[in-house]
């Protein structure tokens, strides 16, 4: 199985984008979130306080895990329940993969873990974000979003976790990052962006679920218009 094929598969099931990676320990994610949560940026979101040796390292989560399948879907295809809707992509995902090995002979159960749960989407400690710009999906924007080049920001992100490597050969993520934008940084209300910081007690999304203002005034996603 090659990421080509898994790639192909996931379009096929109606995920936008998804990219692989491997799993492993992030250490430097590690420090900075430990950082951030002492600083008490998190404000009440005290989950952030918990699990974080699972969060750090998805092994820990999903014992045997190698490789993961961050996928992508985009508000506008995620309709309302984006929970539901990119599990159930996730799963016939999975089924297809399982199709695809089991006529070389390849035993099924041995990909995914019949142990533990395999399928996420927002819903474990997870470094979402972290994964999907490791997986070459897009990078983080001063927004403090996933900004994928061609969808934007406005993307849900989930996960098929495999018990099984996966050779990575990837296309190349052409971007150009912010470069000198601050547009979010001016348009936020509750001033909570930084050129290199997010303090979510001063945002009114996390607050209220209501604001979506850094996204809206972001070329990214206006280009999408
Ligand atoms: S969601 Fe609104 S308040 Fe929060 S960072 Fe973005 S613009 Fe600022
Ligand atoms: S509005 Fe500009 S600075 Fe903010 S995330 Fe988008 S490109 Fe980056």
């Amino acid at each position: 199985m090659t990421y080509g094929v898994v790639r192909q598969s996931a379009l096929s099931v109606g995920l936008d984008d998804v990219g692989l990676v491997s799993a492993q320990r992030w250490d430097s994610d590690a420090l900075f979130m430990d950082q951030w949560v002492a600083h008490g940026f998190h404000g009440n979101m005290s989950y952030l306080e918990r699990n974080s040796d699972k969060r750090y390292d998805i092994r820990e989560l999903v014992p045997g895990a190698k490789t993961v399948i961050v996928a992508l879907l985009t508000y506008e295809h995620s309709g309302h329940d984006y929970h539901r809707t990119m599990k159930s992509r996730l799963y016939e995902l999975k089924q297809m993969l399982t199709d695809l090995l089991q006529p070389t002979g390849a035993s099924a159960d041995s990909m995914f873990s019949t142990d533990h749960q395999h399928i996420f989407c927002d819903s474990a400690p997870i470094l979402e974000r972290r994964m999907a710009v490791a997986a070459r999906l897009g990078f983080i924007g001063r927004n403090h979003q996933l900004i994928h080049p061609q969808l934007g920001s406005r993307v849900h992100i989930g996960e098929l976790v495999l018990q099984k490597d996966v050779p990575d050969e990837q296309r190349e993520l052409s971007e150009n990052g912010c470069g000198d934008c601050s547009k979010c940084i001016e348009a936020c209300p509750g001033q909570a962006l930084g050129r290199d910081e997010w303090d979510a007690r001063r945002c009114v999304a996390y607050v209220t679920h209501k604001c979506e203002i850094c996204q809206q005034v972001c070329p990214y996603n206006e280009k999408l218009k």
